[in-house]
């Protein structure tokens, strides 16, 4: 995907603090905070959104959830706890259309789900 920001980032063409790197998952944080600790976790290959994973992707998936609960510990979130969170299309805020997933923490996030 030649506009998608997020590949750009994968293929090192625009920089990012990488936390957490392997051959199908990166990591890195966001470059807008919400919380002390916010890294967004990719997929390796453009998938838009949740609505795009299928059982020929599904594997990058199943490394996205594994390469969470590793940084969740590179951070040391993973025992205070986290939160993570997948933005999909409009009514969901999803701005960048590279599946993403929000690891968030570092503080007490409470238990609101979404803005009133
Ligand atoms: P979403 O609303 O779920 O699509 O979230 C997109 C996220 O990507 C936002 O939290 C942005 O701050 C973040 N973002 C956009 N561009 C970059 C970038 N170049 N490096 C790191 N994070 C970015
Ligand atoms: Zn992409």
């Amino acid at each position: 995907m030649e506009d998608c920001i997020f590949c750009k980032i994968i293929n090192k063409e625009i920089p990012s603090a990488i936390i957490y790197e392997d051959e199908k998952v990166i990591a890195f944080n966001d470059i807008n905070p919400v919380a002390p600790v916010h890294v967004l976790v990719i997929p390796k290959i453009h998938i838009s959104c949740i609505n795009d994973i299928n059982s020929e992707n599904s594997k990058y998936i199943e490394q996205v959830y594994i390469a969470i609960a590793e940084v969740a510990k590179i951070v040391k979130v993973d025992e205070a706890g986290y939160r993570v969170i997948n933005n999909c299309g409009e009514d969901g805020g999803q701005v960048v259309n590279h599946l993403h997933f929000h690891l968030l923490g570092g503080k007490h996030l409470g238990s609101k789900l979404v803005q009133e």
